[in-house]
């Protein structure tokens, strides 16, 4: 990935890049130990090389033959680290000039600059965790609140993976067990009853639907869901936007059509992580601009876990409103009537027959807040949300997900409409290829690559 051979020596600055009291560079790799010795001195004069693992020691950085820093090396020993390689962690003053430089100098000593996510890549590559552990880090990240650190430590400790894998063993011994019964007619393997392999496949599908309809839960409370502000122009979406980020984001002005491409930014509604869109409307229009805006709208509601839907309640509902009712039905949705400190006006039976009860607020002047951020917990059911169970990281895993979960109703309808059990067996298959490539045990390096290219450098 980096260009550089897998067995390389890395490093790279771990802690963010800011002024703070202490910074960390990581080394890792087969010479990290010979590469931090050439520019750390121990004040007892101890080779880190001669070091056993576990062990830190404090002493001076060198730039050639000058004192640059006082720090604290860190030995882990292969396999005891995080990557599963020999580490080195050199703990300095967290400045960001000096913490550049000593990169540059262990850089200089032999160690070559890590790629995004490169050491979390080798651990994975070392078996310290599989494709969706490594995944979980970055939930961990990201995640904001008690919820949102529990469910992606739980992550971190294998929880999916441990439900993944009972998963496939069942659905392995199944089709171990159908691939023996066809391929060796003579010999006296009991045929697996259709009654035994409707329960296997239901219960499998079963846990993987339960998996999947999770999904949104447990994403709005670590990194993130997708929602969108949709209405037609002048409701007051940019004003809504302003209210839930806390300050001026989107341009607010009386001018139809002022927000003309989609504005994002990641806000927290009683305690759901979303990743909001302040769209362009969905008027019809000339302007060949806000045309393009206009789509992008209209794809952020296919794409969205939840969509803002704002009417006006001091206007008559127009063709725009209507059209957006129509777009909007059967989705996410929560209808959103703004500007309630005005005269009323829009025909609120005709939304809420539609889209279901409908949030009363003035964006202008904050009221309805709290019943928005109650109805947002509610849609993503967060609040009851079980931590402790396995769920899915990121779209990645969803679409693995899903995709085993529908071989497994093609392999149940196969059995249903009396199809050959081989054909069955097919089905199962590639129920447990997407499922290995979810866990990362028969991923491509193509995809390998992909979700380590996601992670910042030093992780
Ligand atoms: P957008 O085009 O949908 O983004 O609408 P804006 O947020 O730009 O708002 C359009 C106009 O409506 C502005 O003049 C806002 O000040 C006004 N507005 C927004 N929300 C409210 C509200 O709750 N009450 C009142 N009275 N005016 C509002």
């Amino acid at each position: 990935m980096s260009g550089f051979n897998e067995y390389s020596t890395i490093a790279a600055v771990a802690t963010p890049l800011g002024t703070g009291g202490v910074s960390i560079i990581r080394i890792s790799g087969e010479d990290a130990m010979l590469i931090a010795d050439k520019c750390f001195k121990s004040v007892l004069g101890k080779k880190l090389t001669d070091s056993d693992g576990y062990r830190a020691h404090y002493g001076k950085i060198f730039d050639k033959e000058k004192p640059i820093d006082e720090a604290v090396c860190l030995v882990f020993k292969k396999p005891h680290s995080y990557t599963g390689e020999n580490v080195v962690e050199i703990n300095c003053h967290g400045g960001i000039y000096i913490t550049k430089k000593i990169l540059q100098t262990v850089i200089s000593c032999g160690a070559v600059p890590a790629a995004p996510g490169e050491f979390t890549k080798r651990a994975f590559l070392n078996g310290k965790l599989d494709l969706s552990e490594a995944e979980s880090v970055m939930n961990l990240i990201s995640a904001q609140g008690e919820q949102g650190i529990s469910a992606a430590y739980n992550m971190l400790e294998g929880s999916l993976s441990k439900k993944i894998n009972e998963i496939c063993s069942s659905l392995i011994s199944a089709a171990a067990n159908i691939a023996a019964w066809v391929d060796y007619p003579d010999d006296e393997i009991p045929e697996i009853s259709d009654d035994n392999l409707k329960i296997i496949l239901n219960n499998a599908n079963n846990e993987l639907n339960k998996l999947l309809s999770r999904f949104d839960s447990g994403m709005a409370v670590t990194s993130g869901v997708e929602a969108a502000i949709v209405g037609k122009p002048n409701v007051g979406k940019s004003t809504l936007m302003n209210l839930m980020t806390g300050y001026d984001r989107s341009i607010v002005t009386e001018i139809e059509g002022t927000t003309r491409d989609v504005i994002e930014e990641t806000v927290n509604l009683g305690g759901c992580l979303l990743r909001l869109s302040d769209t362009a409307g969905i008027r019809n229009t000339c302007d060949e601009v806000e045309k393009i805006g206009v789509e992008r709208s209209k794809s952020k509601i296919e794409r969205a876990a939840v969509i803002f839907a704002v009417f006006d309640f001091s206007k008559p509902l127009s063709d725009e409103d209507f059209e957006l009712i129509e777009s909007c039905k059967n989705k996410s949705v929560i209808p959103i009537i703004n500007k309630e400190d005005l005269k009323p006006q829009a025909d609120i039976d005709y939304i809420e027959k539609n889209l279901g009860k409908c949030i009363y607020i003035s964006a202008k002047n904050g009221s309805g807040y709290d019943e928005l951020c109650s109805a947002v917990t509610d849609l993503l059911n967060t609040k009851n949300f079980d931590t402790s169970s396995a769920m899915l990281a990121n779209e990645r895993q969803r679409l693995c997900c899903e995709k085993a979960s529908k071989s497994l109703t093609e392999a149940e309808n196969a059995l249903e409409i009396g199809l050959t059990l081989d054909a069955v067996g097919v089905c199962i298959d590639d129920a447990v290829n997407n499922l290995l490539e979810l866990t990362g045990e028969k991923a491509s390096e193509a995809v390998v690559n992909e979700v380590f290219s996601r992670f910042c450098v030093g992780k």
